[in-house]
């Protein structure tokens, strides 16, 4: 059974000592043996026993069996935040002379595991539109062993068809993997898709409560088991048994605050885009949005997260607007219950002038959504 509430509640918590309704967090670094033979037999196989938390831990593991489930994957694993979820798949399954096909717009530190840190060991890569599926086709050569996605791509929010770029992957005999932390499990399943890993920032919705910082990786058993054999287990990418229990917490409510995220998204984004002060949104599940057939066929609904244009470039209207604002708070991050505003033009010195400078990213959140578009009235009228 895959149901929502049966993974959220029930899967892997049978039997909780003293019926307790919450698990347990087992707070502890290493695990006793009963017997030499025990030991041996778990020294053995680490992955599958019990020894010391650097490699695996009881509350740990049952938040994987629950994101593996979600994701309908056979397993997960967890890792200290959404970076190390990212470079422990890649890297897991590349070697000096590989090369690697990656979307343009991808996260920032993904694209610089790329750039700047790949490259110093030998590791080509190629990045591309990926709006067209042949875009990953094209770029294909004989050493590449790697396709990776991130549908929505970030700041530019170009989708991919998974489904395509997985057939061309499965033809070129290459790996897939996506970064689905914008649309979660709840709204998007790459593994359906044919996609062979899924990487999160559980930091984001999986968490959901901006306490705590996570990654996830989900696939194949023995994918999973690669990656926790190598990277996972070399390079130290621990989770916390305390964080796993917070992302526990969080994921029981994931359903309903996907729902909502949702629902309160499009409100603003549909307000926006009518607004005469914002000269563009960029928003999946906008009908005027050019991949919006996609959007809707690929996944069944879209995060809190988005971002719009100004008409105005300039940066004092910019500042004005952003400190007005009182229910969005000024922040990085995104995927917890609060609003979030984060203009581009904060990361420029007052006088540069870049052609983003009226790039805003907005996380909208689990507030009344009349209220945030009343703080958003607000603010654009002053500007
Ligand atoms: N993937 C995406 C799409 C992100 O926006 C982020 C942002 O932080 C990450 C991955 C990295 O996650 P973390 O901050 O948990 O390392």
């Amino acid at each position: 059974m895959k149901t929502n509430g049966y993974i959220l509640h029930h899967l892997g918590e049978d039997e909780l000592p003293f019926n307790a309704v919450s698990p347990p967090i087992f707070q502890t670094s290493i695990f006793s043996f009963r017997s030499f033979e025990d030991f041996h037999e778990a020294i053995c196989r680490e992955d599958e026993h019990y020894i010391y938390t650097r490699g695996n831990n009881p509350t740990v593991k049952l938040l994987e069996d629950k994101i593996a489930a979600l994701e309908h994957a056979e397993a997960s694993k967890l890792v200290s935040s959404g970076v190390a979820a990212i470079s422990a798949a890649v890297m897991s399954f590349l070697k000096s002379g590989d090369h690697v096909v990656c979307v343009n717009d991808s996260y920032s530190w993904t694209k610089k595991l790329f750039t700047d840190y790949l490259s110093r060991f030998g590791v080509e890569h190629t990045f591309v539109e990926g709006v067209n599926p042949e875009d990953f086709a094209n770029a294909v050569k004989s050493n590449t062993k790697l396709f990776y996605l991130e549908s929505p791509t970030t700041f530019t929010f170009k989708l991919q068809d998974i489904e395509k770029i997985a057939v061309i992957a499965k033809k070129y005999g290459v790996k897939t993997i996506i970064d689905n932390t914008w649309a979660t499990p709840i709204f998007l399943k790459p593994i359906e898709l044919g996609v062979d890993i899924v990487v999160h920032s559980a930091s984001k919705y999986l968490g959901g409560n901006s306490d705590l910082v996570a990654g996830v990786i989900s696939g194949k058993k023995e994918d999973i088991k690669h990656i926790f054999n190598t990277e996972f287990l070399q390079l130290g990418y621990v989770p916390d048994p305390f964080m796993a229990w917070l992302i526990l917490r969080g994921l029981r409510t994931l359903h309903i605050r996907m729902k909502t995220h949702f629902e309160n998204a499009l409100y603003i984004a549909e307000y926006l885009e009518e607004h005469p002060k914002v000269e563009s949104v960029l928003y999946p599940f906008l009908k005027s949005y050019l991949q919006y057939n996609l959007a809707v066929r690929q996944m069944k609904g879209g995060s809190g997260l988005f971002f719009f244009f100004f008409k105005t470039h300039s940066l004092e209207k910019i500042k004005q607007f952003t400190n007005s604002l009182t229910l969005f708070k000024r922040a990085v991050s995104w995927g917890g219950y609060e609003s979030l505003v984060f203009p581009e033009a904060v990361k420029y010195t007052d006088n540069e002038q870049k052609e983003d400078i009226s790039l805003i990213r907005i996380h909208v959140g689990l507030e009344e959504k009349e209220a945030l578009k009343e703080d958003l009235d607000k603010a654009l009228s002053l500007i």
